[in-house]
């Protein structure tokens, strides 16, 4: 059986699948009769127990490793065993007749709830590890194993329906042969994510839990965005050779990691590196790009059981700008919402979560987040050339009220005779078309842009980047992006700032003449794809890319553009080669 999705990180792999979901607790509502509650009160001791071995055995095997995880094991091992709680809880079985798995719901979010309100910090981040000690405990009372991508049983194609950001951080990178989704596309998190590891992902594949065995064999190709089932001795022959063929080709463009991109004519364009997980491996690319030109902060909010406290992001931000030395790093403030939904934060569902309480429109709403945010990056500044840029920005009254607050809390350290940077550029990226199109007024308020074409294409087209229904209508090569495109470049050379793209369109080799050519010469990317960008950019004549340009202005349609943009690419391929 052959399937078929969208290839948003390239690879051939043949490997075992397994397939993922993710525990979602169902509670139990119907009453308890009173003879039932002796038998409840016994299957909630053993349901306790077994969570409590759970955490015993997580405690151990990670405490020589990693210490603090450890500690954090203990402390949720502190909650289980809370006697104001458990005495609730049992009082809810007995005299209330609710079933314990609900009763110690109930009783659970009733103390977040409250630490919720805490004007404590310390004391807020303690209603995360309630809500994760809530999860471990109705999971075991469910009788479910936990099921982690951090640790795998072995070398394995993963299969699920979406993956969310906190399962594809902690990703058990030796093990992850492959990744297969249901829903998502190639802007899509679990995509950038695959990329900047590296790991073949094909996503957009309807049906794929149900078509797929736990432990079936399958050939993934994420070149042509296809899974083969259960292949042929002569299948995986042919596969193996084309595998064979994609990695040489691959090591062949991996030269041009270390080179400059500068195109045939002299321009010296800038190939910035896109930072999600800030691993170890990521920022070993730092070495080979003009600076980070994003930081997609929101990871270290979504990897993990507590929201990051000030000093855990400052120790993140200081180790990215220390991997970039004297180089720019953008930080982008953290842009949860849409499909990047933290449960941690218990938002409201949004029935348009695109459209809703996303990037810097929450954190104006979450303010205390928000300065938590700044004041780390702002102490980090020191170590560094830190940027600070704001997400989902539609019109200019976010951006004056984010840099009062930016202010704010610069003042405060000042206060406190803290050092910062006060040469720290400021800017926004363009995502919402309404932010584009006063480009010519946004340039009087920040030092700079980034262009998230990912998110400038799904508003553009009022298409869901997710939704797979109407990946037809999110065209990357839409005419109204490049002439967005466009008229950014001009409104920004006029105010003699910069406008670079951050989005997945920077690093697409196809887009990258005529990106050139409009004068956008600051480009950032996943490590990935650097390679490719260097290589088409030394190819390139500036005349050239301009006449694209140009060219690519008067036309009307994607495919049109698409077209247009593959016979230079092929020519541009065949020239090199002569
Ligand atoms: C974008 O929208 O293009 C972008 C870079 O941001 P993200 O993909 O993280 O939404
Ligand atoms: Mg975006």
């Amino acid at each position: 059986m052959e399937l078929t999705g969208k290839a948003v990180s390239q690879g051939i792999v043949l490997g075992k699948v397994l397939r993922y979901t993710p525990f979602v607790p169902q509670l139990n509502t119907a009453p308890l009769s009173p003879d039932d509650v002796p038998g409840a009160l016994s299957a909630y001791e053993t349901a306790l127990a077994r969570t409590r071995d759970e955490l015993d055995t997580l405690e151990a095997r990670v405490a020589k490793d990693d210490p603090d995880k450890a500690k954090i094991m203990a402390a949720h091992r502190d909650i289980l065993e809370d006697p104001a709680m458990d005495e609730e809880i049992r009082q809810l079985i007995s005299e209330e007749l609710i079933s314990p798995d609900a009763a110690a719901a109930q009783v659970y979010d009733t103390y977040a709830a409250v630490l919720e309100k805490s004007r404590n910090a310390m004391m807020r981040e303690r209603a995360s590890d309630l809500k994760d000690v809530k999860g471990r405990f109705l999971r075991c009372w469910a009788g479910v194993p936990e099921r982690s991508l951090s640790s795998l049983p072995g070398p394995s194609i993963i299969v699920a329906d979406d993956l969310y950001p906190s399962d594809t951080v902690s990703l058990d990178r030796e093990n992850v042969l492959g990744i297969v989704t249901q829903v998502g596309g190639a802007t899509s998190h679990t995509a950038i994510i695959a990329r900047s590891y590296e790991i073949p992902a094909v996503l957009g594949v309807p049906g794929a839990m149900d078509a797929l065995r736990d432990g079936q064999e399958i050939v993934l190709d994420a070149v042509e965005g296809k899974l083969l089932t259960d292949p042929t001795p002569a299948e995986v022959s042919a596969y193996t050779s084309k595998a064979d063929r994609f990695a040489q080709q691959r090591a062949e463009t991996r030269q041009f990691l270390d080179a400059e991109p500068t195109t045939r004519d002299g321009s010296r364009l800038e190939v910035r590196l896109n930072v999600a997980a800030a691993a170890d491996a990521e920022l070993a690319g730092a070495g080979y790009a003009d600076g980070c030109g994003l930081f997609r902060t929101e990871f270290l909010y979504l990897n993990g059981d507590h929201l990051p406290n000030e000093e855990e992001q400052y120790q993140a931000y200081t180790k990215v700008l220390k991997a970039f030395d004297d180089k720019p790093v953008i930080l982008r403030t953290m842009d949860i919402g849409g499909d990047k939904q933290l449960p941690l934060l218990e938002l409201e569902k949004e029935s348009n979560p695109f459209l809703g309480i996303r990037g810097l429109r929450l954190s104006l709403a979450r303010m205390e987040l928000f300065r938590t945010q700044l004041r780390a990056a702002l102490r980090a500044s020191v170590h560094g050339r830190l940027q600070i840029m704001f997400p989902m920005v539609g019109g200019l009254e976010d951006i004056r009220k984010a840099k009062a607050v930016l202010a704010q809390e610069g003042a405060a350290l000042e206060e406190m005779g803290i050092p910062w940077d006060r040469d720290i550029q400021v800017g926004v990226m363009i995502e919402v078309p309404s932010i584009a199109l006063i480009a010519d007024l946004v340039v009087d308020e920040v030092d700079f842009a980034s262009v998230g074409t990912n998110d400038l294409t799904q508003y553009l087209c009022a298409a869901d980047r997710m939704n797979q229904a109407v990946k037809s209508y999110y065209q990357e090569y839409h005419p109204a992006v490049f002439r967005a495109l466009g008229y950014l470049a001009k409104a920004f050379s006029a105010a003699g700032k910069s406008v670079s793209v951050c989005g997945e369109l920077g690093g697409d080799p196809l887009a990258i003449p005529v990106l050139a050519g409009l004068g956008i010469h600051k480009l950032s990317m996943g490590l990935a794809s650097i390679p490719g960008a260097k290589r088409v950019i030394r190819n390139l004549d500036m005349a050239e890319a301009k006449a694209l340009a140009a060219q690519v202005q008067t036309m009307k349609t994607d495919e049109e553009i698409r077209a247009c943009l593959t016979d230079f690419s092929q020519r541009h391929e065949t020239d090199r080669r002569n």
